[in-house]
């Protein structure tokens, strides 16, 4: 999907697009000064224009350095922590990644982009929703949506070379080990349902092994293997 980048890229140009500025000052002070180094990574958050993602009420703060509400009580995500997390995901073309936790579909749009293809689950049929039509709008086309528990992970595309969860849960849910390729990678949020740790898991063939990459904040992960509603 590289080619894509170079679409999206003209199609929201500095000529095209008036949010370009904000979004390339969003590459390099939020990101980049703050060291994400993979320059696939980058060039993907300077292709995907963040404000279409956002509620029309929102919009002129897109670009801002901070989580925005989305609705159902949900947020998006602040930029450098999608940032941090993708690129501790190590996406490549060949990847088949699981996303759970779809929300608006921004960091669905940049895992397309660095991805062979992008299984994304989602608790509430109206995000699903919302973030396939995003999607459509900007003809990424190798997404499969499923609205479910994915705390129980998704059998049905089983095994990922990679599992990213925008949701923060009490523990690495069981399942996403099994439906794990052997040198895959898991990034999730683990702590409590209103602090976490953001811990990125690799399946090797003696164990798993877990490194920690400090405090962020999510919204509780609901499900079987998450939280209580
Ligand atoms: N990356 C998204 C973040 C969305 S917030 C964005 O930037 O827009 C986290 C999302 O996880 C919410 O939409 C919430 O509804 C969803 N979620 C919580 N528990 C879930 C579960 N068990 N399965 C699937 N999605 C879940």
């Amino acid at each position: 999907m590289i080619e894509k980048i170079k679409e999206l890229l003209e199609r929201y140009s500095e000529k095209n697009d008036k949010y370009f500025k904000l979004r390339k000052e969003m590459v390099e002070i939020q990101l980049r000064e703050r060291g994400i180094t993979n320059e696939k990574v980058l060039e993907a958050f300077l292709a995907v224009p963040r404000h279409i993602f956002v509620p029309e009420s929102r919009r002129s703060f897109a670009y801002d350095d901070t989580p925005l509400p989305l609705f159902e009580g949900q947020t998006i995500s602040q930029p450098y922590m999608v940032a941090l997390m993708v690129e501790l995901l190590e996406p490549d073309e060949k990847k088949h990644i699981l996303e759970v936790g779809t929300g608006s579909g921004y960091q669905t749009a940049i895992l397309a982009l660095l991805s062979k293809q992008v299984y994304t689950v989602e608790r509430y049929e109206s995000l699903s929703e919302y973030a396939k039509e995003k999607l459509k709008e900007l003809s990424i086309d190798n997404v499969v949506f499923h609205v479910g528990d994915g705390s129980e992970g998704w059998m049905d595309f089983a095994p990922y070379d990679g599992i990213i969860v925008s949701a923060g849960a009490p523990d690495v849910p069981e399942p996403y080990l099994e439906q794990l390729n052997p040198g895959g990678i898991i990034v999730i949020p683990i702590g409590d349902r209103f602090y976490q740790d953001l811990v990125k898991v690799i399946k090797t063939e003696k164990g798993i092994k877990k490194e920690y990459h400090g405090p962020c904040v999510f919204v509780p992960l609901i499900g079987k293997y998450g939280f209580k509603d």
